[in-house]
């Protein structure tokens, strides 16, 4: 990690007697150690090493058995538990509202500012603790799980530390010990920062936001979009997957028995 951050600090070099803004953020000693050793390595030999520990940290993230995943319409049913907040706040979906992505249209709002504060709102109430798993996710994580796969959960929930907190254990309660890291951005805010990360890994990336999904695929991730009503309209290149057992499917190539697996029945 320290390479890393080498490469930042190696074209910044004090100009004009400036100290560079990107060197004034990290801490003395660290700063200390960088110097020095841009003092004794030579140039090449640091962007070598960085490239190195780059190639070598993709490849270890692309043979694990890792899936990436969107939270919100995803996991857990966002969506359902949100209308429902919104009904006891006195707002009205519109007829077919189910079909339309946009709060402030979906539910006749005066401007996409308070569709988006509600939505905050409601991400950080104490309710964001309690929503329910999406369809037969629950069922197919956990033997996911089994299976040994880790999930890396990146969720545009909220930067409320309490809300974030309330958030994994939902999700810990829900799905158990199946979670390796917590990413949590902003809410609404994009993705496509954080799935730098996975460049090239090829890693599952699941999504129901089609831009998001779009932005992984255009980064090597191998995406696929949840399907709902307010998505349908999507005809880009991420696939549609209905439910987690169409996700099983995928990882395992074993196809669900819909005759003798439950879990599918509550899809
Ligand atoms: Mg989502």
């Amino acid at each position: 990690m320290n390479l890393h951050v080498v490469l930042g600090v190696m074209p910044c070099d004090g100009k004009n007697g400036k100290r560079p803004r990107v060197e004034l953020l990290i801490n003395n000693g660290v700063e200390a150690k960088l110097f020095l050793m841009r003092k004794i390595i030579p140039q090449g030999v640091i962007f070598f090493i960085y490239w190195l520990t780059y190639v070598l940290h993709m490849l270890i993230l692309s043979m694990e058995k890792i899936i990436l995943t969107d939270v919100d319409g995803v996991l857990l049913n966002w969506e359902y538990a949100f209308v429902t907040w919104m009904e006891e706040h006195g707002y009205k979906m519109i007829e077919n509202g189910n079909f339309i992505y946009n709060i402030k249209k979906r539910f006749n709002l005066e401007s996409n500012n308070k569709g988006h504060k509600l939505i905050r709102q409601f991400n950080e109430s104490a309710t964001i603790g309690y929503l329910p798993a999406l369809r037969d996710s629950q069922h197919y994580v956990k033997l996911l799980g089994n299976l040994g796969y880790k999930f890396h959960v990146i969720t545009s929930l909220s930067k409320n530390p309490n809300a974030q907190r309330l958030r994994t254990k939902n999700l810990e309660k829900l799905f158990g010990n199946v979670f390796e890291k917590f990413i949590y951005l902003d809410t609404g805010a994009d993705k496509d920062v954080v799935l730098e990360q996975y460049r090239d890994t090829g890693l599952l990336w699941v999504e129901d936001k089609p831009a998001n999904a779009e932005a992984g695929i255009n980064m090597g991730l191998q995406a696929v979009v949840m399907e709902h009503a307010f998505n349908l309209h999507y005809e880009g290149v991420a696939p549609f997957v209905k439910n987690w057992a169409d996700i099983y499917t995928l990882v395992t190539g074993n196809p669900v028995d819909i005759n003798t697996d439950n879990a599918v029945s509550l899809v």
